[in-house]
C-alpha cells in the first residue's frame, strides 16, 4: 500500500514518523507523497486538518488515520506507543473505511465564484471586528436578519470543536448534516435571530447575503481568507466525504466522554 505521513514538528511526532516510515518500508510498502492510499497524521487534530487540506484533491481515493502525540484527538485513534500494532494492521489491511460528512462553501464575489471544503467548520466574520450584518436564507426563503460577531457552520465531526465552544449541539458523524451556530448575535427590538443552533439535512441549503461593500473574514478550519465584494455564500453538505481507516471500535460518544468529562 502507498502511504504518506504528515507530522507535527515536535520531537515525539518526528520520532514516531521516522519509526513508522522505516517499519512500513521494511514490509515492502512505499512512501508516496503524490498519490498515497493512506495518509497517516501524527500530532493533534490540527495536524489532521492540515493533512486534509493538503490532500483534499484525493478524497475519493485516499483515507486517513491519526496518531495523537498530544491529548486525545477527535480524529486520531492511536497512541505513538501503539505504532507496532498500527503497522501490523496496515500491513494486514485489517481496517474498515468510515466516511464523515464535509461542508461545501460556495462564495460568490465580484470576481466570480470560489469553492471550499471544510472538515470542522467555516465561519464568517468582519475583518475589522465590527459587527457582521447579513440576511440568512434557508431552502431559498428568507429566514432572518443576523447582526453580531459572526456565524459558524460546522460538520458533525467538527461539532466538538469551535461549535461546542459556541454552545452548539454535538452531532454524531453518521448524520449527513451541517449546523449553523451564532457567534454573539445582537437581539433587541430591531434585530432578531432565532438564537438556537439549526441543523440542516443534506438536501437543504443555507444562503447568506452580506453587504457587498464590506470586507469579510472567511475561515475554513484553520485557514483564513480576507474577501471583498461577497454577494452571497451558499453552504451545504458536500458531495465529497473524508474517509478514515478504522482499525478498531472507538465510538464517538466514548471520545466525547474521554475528552470532555473524564478518561
Ligand atoms: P487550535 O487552536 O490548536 O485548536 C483549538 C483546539 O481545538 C485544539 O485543542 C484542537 O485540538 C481542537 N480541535 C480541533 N478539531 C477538533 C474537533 N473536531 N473536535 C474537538 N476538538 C478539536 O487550532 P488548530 O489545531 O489549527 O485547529 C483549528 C480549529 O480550532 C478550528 O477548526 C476550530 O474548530 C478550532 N477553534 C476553536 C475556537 C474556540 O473553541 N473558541 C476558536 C477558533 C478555532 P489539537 O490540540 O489536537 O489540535
Ligand atoms: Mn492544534
Amino acid at each position: 500500500m502507498r502511504f504518506t505521513i504528515i507530522s507535527k514538528n515536535d520531537e515525539k511526532s518526528k520520532q514516531t514518523r521516522s519509526y513508522i516510515t522505516q517499519e512500513l518500508e521494511k514490509r515492502g510498502m512505499k512512501e508516496d507523497k503524490i498519490k498515497p492510499e493512506i495518509i497517516i497524521s501524527i500530532g493533534g487534530d490540527g495536524t489532521l486538518l492540515g493533512a486534509f487540506h493538503m490532500y483534499q484533491h484525493l478524497l475519493s481515493e485516499t483515507m486517513f488515520v491519526g496518531v495523537h502525540t498530544g491529548n486525545l484527538g477527535f480524529y486520531a485513534d492511536f497512541h505513538p506507543e501503539e505504532s507496532d500494532l498500527l503497522i501490523d494492521l496496515i500491513d494486514r489491511k485489517e481496517f474498515v473505511k468510515t466516511e464523515f460528512p464535509l461542508v461545501h462553501v460556495k462564495v460568490h464575489t465580484d470576481n466570480g465564484e470560489e469553492n471550499h471544503l471544510a472538515l470542522n467548520e467555516t465561519t464568517l466574520k468582519m475583518v475589522q471586528g465590527s459587527t457582521l450584518a447579513i440576511d440568512v436564507g434557508i431552502g431559498g426563503k428568507h429566514f432572518e436578519k443576523f447582526r453580531g460577531d459572526g456565524i459558524c457552520i460546522s460538520t458533525p465531526s467538527g461539532s466538538t470543536a469551535y461549535n461546542k465552544s459556541l454552545g452548539g449541539a454535538l452531532i454524531h458523524p453518521s448524520f449527513q448534516s451541517i449546523q449553523l451556530t451564532e457567534i454573539a448575535s445582537i437581539n433587541n427590538r430591531v434585530f432578531r435571530t432565532i438564537g438556537s443552533s439549526i441543523i440542516l439535512p443534506s438536501h437543504h441549503t443555507l444562503n447568506v447575503y452580506p453587504n457587498k461593500n464590506d470586507t469579510h473574514l472567511l475561515t475554513i478550519d484553520h485557514l483564513h481568507f480576507q474577501l471583498n465584494g461577497i454577494s452571497s455564500i451558499e453552504y451545504k453538505v458536500a458531495e465529497e466525504t473524508i474517509k478514515f481507516a478504522r482499525f478498531r471500535h472507538f465510538p464517538f460518544w466514548h471520545r466525547v466522554r474521554e475528552s470532555f468529562i473524564s478518561s
